[in-house]
């Protein structure tokens, strides 16, 4: 899963600081994410913000594709970087101001949710991380309690309310993915109305007073009309395009087999038996490491 970065290791631990030239700069525009080109010689390309130049994303090879550095974007002022977090010493800052950077030669946008395909797997966590935090700064500039503007903590990754000492810290929404198993069998699932046409398996959030485990059984029963018992925890994935944290759990089917479909939420949900199970590993997500656990009988 592209948070096993290992030896590489996030360090999330906020502090009050400002960027560097070789620290790297997260720049969002809605979902997409600024990415850089190196060159072949290893050199970062500079930002010339030439709006009037036509660039070609296509010329961007995907294993020199990288986040941009700080110092390759002079145009923009050290107030406007906001720290993220580093990744084995490397720092990375996100962009806050509501001015668009354009793309240059160099510099192109990608979609957040399909990087994970194109760049390398330390680049493609980290843009998950801080699209997580870029959603999360985004959408809280007022206090929800009294209406005032909010303004940054300088210890601590937090907003507060000037005015009325409301805190606003960094929103994390629980959800599960549900491995339903049947003896050999596993039940596989398609979204109805999503750009993902892939194989899924069953997931939702958590409620406020429910816990995970009731997750599970409410959302198995809502999605395909089935009951789940003997509910164990597997792994889980910190990262996700929903301010999520996503718990994978894989569950037996209990009593009755006919699946009746939420169609609202899906369009296919089929069992599959261990051996014609159609997608292979690539080690990204949650959902596929489960499916290909169970693939493989190690659960
Ligand atoms: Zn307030």
């Amino acid at each position: 899963m592209i948070q096993d970065i290992a030896p590489k290791e996030l360090d999330n631990h906020y502090i009050n600081c400002q960027p560097e030239g070789e620290d790297r700069v997260v720049i969002f525009r809605g979902e997409e994410i600024l990415l850089s080109r190196t060159g072949e010689d290893g050199t970062p390309a500079n930002w010339d913000n030439d709006l009037g130049k036509e660039y070609d994303p296509s010329m961007a090879p995907k294993d020199l594709l990288d986040l941009p550095l700080r110092k390759s974007l002079p145009g923009v002022p050290d107030g406007e970087l906001q720290y993220l977090f580093a990744i084995s010493g490397t720092r990375y800052f996100l962009y806050c101001d509501t001015r668009e950077i354009p793309e240059s030669e160099g510099f192109h946008y990608e979609n957040v949710r399909k990087l994970r395909q194109d760049t390398s797997k330390d680049v493609c966590f980290a843009a998950a991380t801080a699209f997580h935090l870029y959603v999360w700064y985004r959408d809280n500039h007022f206090c929800g309690r009294c209406g005032a503007e909010l303004s940054h903590d300088r210890n601590v990754r937090m907003l507060k309310c000037p005015k009325c000492g409301n805190e606003v810290f960094p929103k994390i929404a629980p959800a599960v993915i549900v491995g339903l198993c049947d003896g050999d069998r596993l039940l596989l699932t398609k979204y109805a109305d999503r750009a993902y046409k892939r194989y899924a398996l069953i997931a939702g959030f958590t409620e406020i007073g429910e816990t995970p485990e009731e997750t599970v059984k409410r959302e198995v029963m809502e999605e395909v009309g089935l009951r789940a018992k003997n509910i164990r925890y597997y792994k889980s994935q910190p990262w996700g395009t929903d301010s999520n944290l996503l718990l994978g759990f894989f569950a037996d089917l209990d009593g009755d087999d006919t699946v009746r479909i939420d169609e609202e939420e899906l369009a296919v949900a089929e069992w599959f038996h261990r051996d014609e199970i159609p997608i292979g590993d690539d080690h990204i997500s949650l959902t596929r490491a489960m499916v290909q656990a169970f693939k493989n009988g190690e659960v």
